[in-house]
């Protein structure tokens, strides 16, 4: 479990939440699960969704909101996310990104252009060369999309009130004069954090001396302060204890480095990319910001370890508030388009038929609910998945589907 607050006591059950809507469908403070229980044995509520559990009242009510503030960790593989109230964190978790998105999108060009290829009497077409504007990579535009839905369904079950997200690790703005002068850079300070992180993008995580990466960095002034160096940042590089040491009371030109000081007199370009999409996903969520190296100081100072969790907690203003148990995210396809054969064996079209129960549907067999691991012998039989720790199959006319597993899929830690 990557979730622990220092103050927070290992062997009290992390919480879990009950989230509410009202009659309207518009989200309420979340409550506990015992609570909803209660609501919904005397019919006051049914049931909207499974995991996370959500719940509609079927009353009117008075409706206290308190604010929730939720913070997002942008990631390249995960998206943390942490939503918390003054007292409590109400939901957390991270999103698995998928992973194949530019093959799938390769394939179905592949398959697009075999099969345009043989409608030889259509003539050629000139018009699609451009791409629009604002066109992204799919892996990028897949990115981009999943936070926005993700924060999009959040939104759906908790009145979130202020969104927040980590842009880039520094000001790259603010950081792009070399000589600023006096910068506080003890380790600790929050301008040291800020220091720290723009010159280990600078230098590129390694030792500026010998190269060595994945070893313990220290600041190292370029001309020694004994020796009239300055605190500014162009004076400073990152070394192992190794070289740091053998350098002693040199300059770096004595240390038979010449060109250290020209490069840290240059200004650091800010990395295009996924910084661009950071702020794009402000942009579209109207979201605050805050930069990596004010998260890394308040997570050190928490004493919490490195995770898109924690991170996300940090984000989202979180300090000593409790915890609860973090969700897992997958994102599932809701077409799973693929190609068939007809049944002469030739000309492939996009498959229409498919069985009545795909992977990861809840259906519900003897009064429990299960989770659906697909089916076998032509659709008459459906494996579900932990029936008494097993997988089991059983016959799909004792089985009845209680919500199709599409999109983006909840599950405990
Ligand atoms: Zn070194």
């Amino acid at each position: 479990m990557s979730v622990s607050n220092n103050n927070n006591t290992h062997h009290t059950p992390l919480k879990v939440y009950a989230y509410v809507l009202n009659m309207r469908g518009q989200p309420l403070m979340p409550t506990t699960p015992r609570k909803a229980r209660l609501l919904l044995k005397e019919v006051k509520a049914i049931v909207i969704n499974r995991c996370p559990f959500i719940i509609q009242l079927q009353y009117a009510t008075g409706e206290t909101k308190q604010p929730i503030k939720l913070g997002v960790d942008i990631g390249y593989q995960k998206i943390g996310f942490s939503a918390k109230t003054e007292q409590l964190e109400v939901i957390s978790g991270t999103l698995t990104l998928r992973k194949d998105v530019s093959k799938k999108i390769e394939e179905r060009r592949m398959y697009r252009r075999t099969r345009r290829g043989r409608l030889w009497y259509r003539k050629p077409r000139f018009l699609n060369r451009k791409k629009d504007e604002g066109w992204l990579a799919p892996s990028t535009q897949h990115r981009f999309d999943s936070h926005l839905r993700l924060v999009n369904t959040l939104e759906s079950f908790l009145p979130i009130s202020i969104k927040k997200v980590e842009v880039t690790n520094f000001d790259a703005q603010k950081m792009q004069n070399p000589e600023i002068k006096g910068v506080e850079y003890q380790q600790g300070e929050l301008q040291g954090y800020k220091v720290r992180e723009y010159l280990l993008d600078k230098w590129g995580r390694k030792c500026a001396y010998c190269g060595k990466t994945d070893v313990a960095l220290q600041l190292e002034h370029i001309v020694p302060k004994s020796r009239g160096g300055t605190n500014s940042v162009s004076n400073l590089t990152l070394a192992c204890k190794t070289c740091n040491v053998k350098k002693g009371d040199q300059t770096a030109e004595e240390f038979g480095h010449p060109t250290i000081q020209q490069q840290a007199n240059k200004t650091l370009k800010a990395t295009a990319c996924m910084n661009n999409l950071r702020w794009k996903i402000v942009a579209h969520l109207g979201a605050e910001h805050t930069y990596g190296y004010v998260t890394k100081y308040h997570r050190n100072k928490l004493g919490l370890e490195k995770s898109h969790i924690n991170d996300a907690f940090v984000i989202a203003g979180g300090t000593d508030q409790e915890r609860c148990r973090p969700y897992e995210v997958i994102q599932v396809r809701r077409s799973n388009r693929s190609l068939q054969l007809n049944r002469k064996g030739f000309k492939p079209s996009i498959r229409r038929q498919r069985y009545e129960l795909q992977p990861h549907d809840l259906v519900k067999f003897e009064d429990r609910i299960y989770s659906v691991k697909g089916v076998h012998c032509l659709g008459k039989r459906v494996i579900l998945k932990n029936v008494n720790r097993k997988d089991k199959s059983v016959t799909i006319k004792k089985v009845e589907l209680i919500t199709y597993g599409k999109g983006l899929l909840f599950s405990l830690c």
